[in-house]
């Protein structure tokens, strides 16, 4: 984040990948620091720019463009989050954004039912 005198300010996140497609998968991440960052530090008025630092890819500085609908989506992610753990409510689920989840492999909702994750993180079958 930085911050200028003009009030203004942009948030970049760095990412050490060389895979030119991976900030795709962590565009969600860059929305949630924007609404945090705003709210959390009473900015006011979102950044004036997003973007990503990736020196290892071929656009080094991506910035980003994004706007109330893709802020709004992000906070009903947020408040229905918010919601399942007011109900303890911790089993994850399939939805539509899985395909961008970064932990897909290890979620316990795209396991196999009788190879689930022990408590230590291993790989248990069920008899
Ligand atoms: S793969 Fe699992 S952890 Fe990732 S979004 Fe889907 S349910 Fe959530």
């Amino acid at each position: 984040m930085v911050s200028r005198a003009t009030n203004a300010y942009r948030i970049y996140d760095l990412k050490c990948t060389a895979n030119d497609s991976y900030w795709r998968q962590t565009l969600g991440q860059l929305i949630f620091y924007d609404i945090a960052l705003t709210h959390y530090l009473d900015l006011g008025s979102p950044p004036e720019k997003l973007g990503f630092i990736q020196p290892k890819c071929k656009e080094q500085v991506l910035e980003i463009s994004i706007g109330a609908d893709e802020r709004n989506a992000m906070m009903a992610r947020i408040i229905s989050m918010a919601h399942n753990m007011w109900r303890r409510e911790w089993e994850a689920t399939k939805a539509s954004h899985c395909s961008m989840c970064e932990v897909k492999s290890s979620c316990p909702a795209h396991q196999p039912k009788s190879l689930l994750l022990d408590e230590r993180g291993r790989k248990r079958a069920s008899f």
